[in-house]
């Protein structure tokens, strides 16, 4: 029987460890929390194993890839993972199999869980909480944490302690109220600067987030240089890549943006080749590196796949 920390220690091998210049590799956590949708959906009884056809989780993993992965436009992503996923967590099944989309589906290739690691997960339905939360906040920023949920039909809130031994890297206390200072508390894409005034004289900024530029989950520093004051919404499209800086440091908005709404073009398409708000003090602002991260790893140049 294995333990927890065993079954957490195996995944930990799914984290991408940060590469040189960060970059993304999502698939194989992609998969993984696929994977663990389904298994915390699944009712069967223990015993009886979860089997997973590759022609079914294909376009899951395909679709989750695209949207949530760096941009890029190759089909059938998810044959690389269903293939290569840790086999100390995970077993492909079938004759002649290859990492590859058309062998796959030809050979009508299933995957399982390796029978220890599927017993200890049904055995303890926090542990796929605790599992899905480390690969999330491992390959992710926060604002991925629900659309990929729903994606894929985990429900992590049913939170489990953390085991005290997790590593995890302590966020600079000082990262936020530094970069909301360099910002004058307003967003450096429209100047939004919502407060809640109380009774007191001290006043707190509100929807607005001190937005790391190279993203935290990928070696990005808690550094004023790596981050740039935004509004909530701002924050959301950024880390989306829906939007992005361009070398002259001005707004760009993806061809990849869609509304049709008045509010979309007033609030979005309007920024388009805008000038960054900058911090006026030049050592405060965002270093080049770092938006040359996110213009690579996250921001989308192209119209969605
Ligand atoms: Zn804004």
């Amino acid at each position: 029987m294995l333990s927890s920390e065993e079954v957490i220690r195996r995944f930990e091998s799914l984290r991408q460890a940060p590469r040189v210049g960060g970059g993304r590799a999502p698939h194989k956590p992609l998969l993984a929390l696929y994977l663990l949708g389904r298994i915390q959906q699944s009712a069967r009884a223990a015993g009886t194993p979860m089997v997973v056809p590759y022609a079914s989780a294909e376009p899951v993993v395909s679709a989750l890839i695209t949207e949530f992965g760096p941009p890029g436009r190759d089909a059938h992503r998810a044959a690389l993972p269903f293939f290569h996923l840790d086999r100390s967590v995970w077993m492909p099944e079938g004759d002649g199999l290859a990492p590859r989309h058309t062998v796959l589906r030809d050979r009508r290739a299933v995957g399982r869980f390796v029978p220890e690691v599927e017993d200890a997960l049904r055995r303890a339905p926090a542990l796929v909480v605790a599992i899905a939360r480390r690969l999330l906040s491992a390959n992710f920023p926060d604002s991925y944490a629900a659309p990929i949920c729903e994606a894929v039909g985990l429900d992590v809130a049913a939170a489990p302690d953390e085991p005290a031994d997790a590593p995890k890297r302590v966020r600079a206390s000082e990262f936020r109220p530094r970069v909301l200072r360099a910002y004058d508390h307003a967003c450096a894409f429209c100047g939004y600067d919502g407060m809640l005034c109380g009774e007191s004289t001290l006043l707190s900024p509100v929807a607005l987030a001190a937005a790391h530029v190279q993203w935290h989950a990928l070696a990005g520093p808690d550094e004023v240089s790596n981050g740039l004051a935004l509004c909530d919404l701002h924050h959301t499209l950024f880390d989306r890549g829906l939007l992005g800086i361009d070398v002259a440091r001005r707004i760009v908005v993806s061809p990849a943006f869609s509304g049709r709404s008045e509010a979309a073009q007033r609030i979005v398409r309007d920024l388009n080749q805008r000038p960054l708000r900058e911090p006026t003090t030049p050592c405060e602002r965002v270093e080049e590196q770092f938006f040359g991260w996110h213009r690579e790893q996250v921001f989308r140049a192209g119209t969605a796949a």
